[in-house]
């Protein structure tokens, strides 16, 4: 070391202590490590403007130096000054004690804790009957997902190996550079922000810290559910990435079209067909509920197409209650078909007694129509 402190700083020998500082900080920015990752010749640099400026910045050990030069401060400490040694972590701290005021504090470097990520949350789509919605179920699900590698517990590097600290930016994960006097903070290229670089990745991953999995899971659903339930699985998403933790599942109930009920609520409708002699002698019918049992209904005489009949507490569970929605039938009146002969007389004859009789005087529509046909008859 044989540069005069002085020339090392730039500045005249007679230099006041403002201008010193105002030298130092210009050439501690140009050859921080943080700016300069990877560059022995800057870490030197950077080594040489400090000592030189804890030597000049202290009235005492300056005039020592101005009297004996370098020797003052060679092995044997003389006068009381001691040179100071340098690590990498005193460079940081030099560092925020100057500028970290201007970046919003001091700002530790974090060195890779934003290296592990939340997995993402997934969404899987399920149909089930309506009467599993009624009843309640469990499903078996076949899940596509990413889980944590088994053979790297996760990190991505290969077993033996591990993620070592990015050298771009000594693991903090970003990268400060000035623009001016102004400094800016930027994610690190050499890592992506991670703070960790992985030398040798885990062959089974590909250094991703995830492999593709089909995951089996059973998922309880509740009695009741609707179309679009949804239903949340915490942790039972994406892996996390390198150690985070993991995404929620989300499973999306849908439910599929039912061949004899539609269903509105806790409301279950169904269309019932009856025969013309039970539709207008009345009788006692049975249908078929959702519940897998039968209910029976009494069909009062004369009843028309159309008429609709409740069933109280035979329709859909409400959710997470021990009430039941109502279910109700629609009436369809069966025309007979294929008849005997035989069959047939006996409805002639019925007609002949009957005579006009016969056509349906209980709504307004039918009287109306036969009131237009007598009109065109006469
Ligand atoms: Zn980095
Ligand atoms: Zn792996």
């Amino acid at each position: 070391m044989t540069e005069c402190f002085y020339e090392t700083l730039g500045v005249e020998r007679g230099s006041d202590g403002a201008t010193i500082k105002r030298a130092y900080r210009k050439l501690a920015m140009q050859y921080h490590p943080d700016r300069n990752p990877n560059d022995e010749a800057a870490e030197q640099r950077f080594k040489e403007i400090s000592e030189a400026y804890d030597v000049l910045k202290d009235d005492q050990k300056r005039a020592a130096y101005d009297r004996y030069g370098h020797a003052a401060f060679a092995n044997g400490h003389g006068g009381g000054a001691q040179a100071r040694g340098f690590d990498t972590d005193s460079f940081s701290d030099i560092f925020d004690q100057f500028f970290g005021d201007m970046m919003g504090g001091g700002g530790g470097r974090g060195r890779g804790q934003s290296s592990a990520r939340r997995g993402a949350d997934l969404r899987f789509n399920l149909e089930i009957s309506l009467e599993s919605a009624f009843h309640g179920v469990t499903e078996n699900i076949e899940v596509p997902t990413s889980v944590s590698c088994d053979d790297c517990s996760g990190t991505g590097a290969e077993e033996g190996s591990s993620p070592e600290m990015c050298p771009a930016c000594q693991g903090a994960g970003k990268i400060r550079t000035a623009q001016g006097f102004f400094t800016v903070e930027r994610t690190c290229p050499g890592c992506k922000g991670a703070g960790r670089v992985i030398s040798s990745p885990c062959k089974s991953c590909h250094g991703m810290g995830r492999v593709e999995k089909t995951r089996q899971l059973s998922v309880k659903i509740p009695a009741g559910v609707e179309e679009g339930t949804r239903i949340r699985l915490a942790g039972e998403g994406e892996a996390g990435f390198r150690g985070g933790p993991a995404g929620d599942l989300y499973i999306f109930l849908s439910i599929r079209p039912h061949k004899v009920f539609e269903r509105e609520g806790t409301t279950v409708y169904c269309g019932v067909p009856i025969s013309m002699l039970t539709a207008t002698l009345g009788g006692e019918i049975e249908v078929p509920t959702l519940g897998g049992g039968r209910a029976k209904v009494r069909i009062p005489e004369g009843t028309q197409t159309g008429r609709q009949f409740r069933l109280r507490n035979k329709g859909m569970p409400q959710i997470n209650t021990p009430i039941y929605g109502d279910m109700i039938i629609e009436i369809t009146v069966e025309t007979p078909v294929n008849l005997t002969k035989a069959q047939k007389d006996t409805l002639r004859g019925l007609a002949d007694e009957l005579g006009d009789k016969h056509m349906p005087q209980s709504t307004g529509f039918f009287s109306k129509v036969k009131g237009l046909w007598d009109d065109l008859t006469d």
